[in-house]
């Protein structure tokens, strides 16, 4: 390992969602190709101390880490890009940077001085950023910086890169990810908004080492020239980052760039081992060429932003990779899923996978496309609420338990068979509180899931309040549905699954947060090829 680690930071200007998350992902996965150590951390301007209180309708899906953080989408993209996983510290928001500076305060720790954006809150920022290079386990630590420069709450960030890039020197990178827009009137590409982005960062004290252009069209040597003469950076350090049909393609876009030669040759790294891609080509080839089409319904409420359901509609690109088949998911919105219309809305689907949810809102549409698919004998997957919808399903319709519910849907209901955990009973605060992260799962041989994981002992993420209703247990089993997954030591019931039915399986837990490239997650590989034997009956 180098004697020093080294710091990137990327930051974004022009407009939000430029893709810096994919970018700093994919740089990372082209380092780490080359035998580099590298985790890649975010930093996000807002205020909630994390996105578990937001609403997935505001910032997408709440990715959680196996040590229980429930962090921004973007470590989703790090973990399936690199697999490896990424922990509470890859993911700091400005509440918590606030909230510390705030305890430290409240103990005494400034000895009287005034508490103030700078030196405070940007010391907490830099010692948050080098958290993870103290670890010893990084030579490279990319810093993704949520937000576009300019905006007031960016402010403290950019500050404290500033005073990191000085007391760094050459152990530190800024690359700065902006957009070229097309003008299709004149037919040119423009670079006006780029250097005046660039501008706004040398305001602020920052030399961007490397841009990253986002553009719709290819980017020519002459304006690659000419951005480098308007933003002080060299000519090869402007990188292309044109649109790409897959995000997947994006690290081998940026080697054709050679982003990753520029990154260490600026940071005095050795740039003589070529990166091995050998499997990730593999993977790319694989998912580009699939002809085969797999119809998989993705039943949610929040289905209008599918950044509500990010790992999984990933989870399914690797799993089809791994069938040679492309999933091409169907989303359908479970409030509007009745009796009535459930054949017409499910009718071809060779899977229906039931979403993670919160609160009533579509709960009975849910149930409603359960019921299908168990009657049908339609491959099912439940996830969390998925998982919970398909036990108060077959409560109601197969056990004649009428009215079963989730308390959290009904504290009256005459049949809890979701019910809230104990250990939540007496928790009110809501931010952070569930329970979160990995937990241990034992799998009962003999059982589909057995199939599925080829292992007794799995360790799965979780992120939930309420739970199956153990005293209900003997009950489900006699007619059918069986606990074939078990938390060994809580005795919680963490999967089910039924005897008569070619594939129908609900987990407590997420392990949509669990499927990278280099390892498609087992379940969700299993479900597609029981989705796939299915569709090649139906043809
Ligand atoms: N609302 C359910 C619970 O808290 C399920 C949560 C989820 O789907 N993530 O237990």
């Amino acid at each position: 390992m180098s004697a020093s680690v080294k710091y990137i930071f990327v930051t974004g200007g022009v407009t939000s969602s430029l893709g810096k998350g994919i970018i700093s992902a994919s740089l990372a996965k082209l380092l780490q190709a080359r035998g580099y150590s590298v985790t890649i951390q975010k930093l996000d301007p807002y205020i909630n101390v994390d996105p578990g209180t937001l609403n997935p309708y505001e910032h997408g899906e709440c990715f959680v880490t196996d040590d229980g953080a429930e962090t921004d989408l973007d470590l989703g993209h790090y973990e399936r890009f690199l697999n490896i996983p990424t922990s509470q510290a890859n993911n700091v928001t400005t509440g918590r940077i606030y909230q510390t500076v705030i305890e430290k305060e409240r103990r005494g720790d400034f000895l009287g001085k005034t508490v103030q954006v700078i030196p405070h809150i940007t010391d907490e920022i830099k010692d948050r950023i080098r958290a993870l290079g103290k670890t010893g386990k990084y030579e490279i630590v990319i810093t993704e910086i949520g937000g576009t420069v300019g905006d007031i709450e960016s402010l403290p960030y950019i500050e404290a890169i500033r005073q990191l890039k000085w007391e760094l020197g050459k152990d530190s990178l800024s690359i700065h990810l902006t957009l070229i827009p097309y003008l299709s009137t004149t037919g040119e590409l423009k670079t006006k908004p780029t250097q005046h982005s660039v501008k706004l960062m040398l305001e602020y004290g920052v030399q961007p080492d490397v841009l990253v252009c986002r553009s719709e069209h290819k980017i020519n040597k002459e304006l690659k020239n000419k951005i480098a003469l308007f933003c002080n950076v060299e000519s090869r350090a402007v990188i292309e980052a044109i649109d790409a049909s897959t995000i997947y393609e994006v690290p081998l876009l940026m080697k054709n760039e050679q982003l990753d030669r520029v990154v260490l040759d600026k940071l005095g790294l050795d740039a003589s081992r070529e990166a091995n891609l050998e499997g990730w080509q593999n993977f790319l080839s694989i998912l580009k060429t699939s002809t085969t089409e797999v119809r998989i319904g993705l039943v949610g409420k929040y289905v209008e932003l599918k950044d509500s359901y990010k790992s999984i509609a990933e989870s399914f690109v690797h799993a089809g990779v791994i069938n040679c088949c492309k999933v091409k998911l169907e989303w359908i919105h479970s409030e509007t899923i009745t009796e009535e219309n459930v054949a017409s809305k499910l009718n071809g689907l060779a899977g229906v996978l039931v979403a993670p949810g919160f609160g009533n809102r579509g709960i009975e549409g849910k149930i409603n496309a359960i019921k299908f698919a168990r009657e049908n004998k339609i491959p099912f997957l439940g996830i969390c609420l998925g998982m919970q919808c398909a036990v108060i399903e077959f409560a109601r319709n197969v056990m004649g338990l009428k009215g079963a519910h989730s308390t959290e849907m009904n504290p009256d209901t005459p049949h809890p068979v979701i019910d809230l955990l104990e250990e939540q009973k007496k928790i009110t605060n809501k931010g952070g509180t569930m329970r979160l992260g990995a937990y241990p799962c034992k799998v009962m041989e003999g059982t589909k899931i057995f199939d599925t994981y080829t292992t007794s002992e799995i360790s799965e993420r979780h992120r939930h309040r309420f739970e199956f209703n153990n005293e209900y247990l003997r009950d489900f089993e006699r007619a059918g549905m069986i606990a074939s997954g078990i938390n060994p030591n809580a005795g919680l019931v963490e999967i089910v699954e039924l005897k008569n039915h070619p594939w129908f399986v609900a987990v407590q837990f997420h392990p949509e947060y669990k499927s990278t490239v280099e390892k498609p997650h087992p379940l969700f590989v299993n479900f597609v090829k029981a989705a796939v034997s299915v569709s090649s009956l139906v043809q």
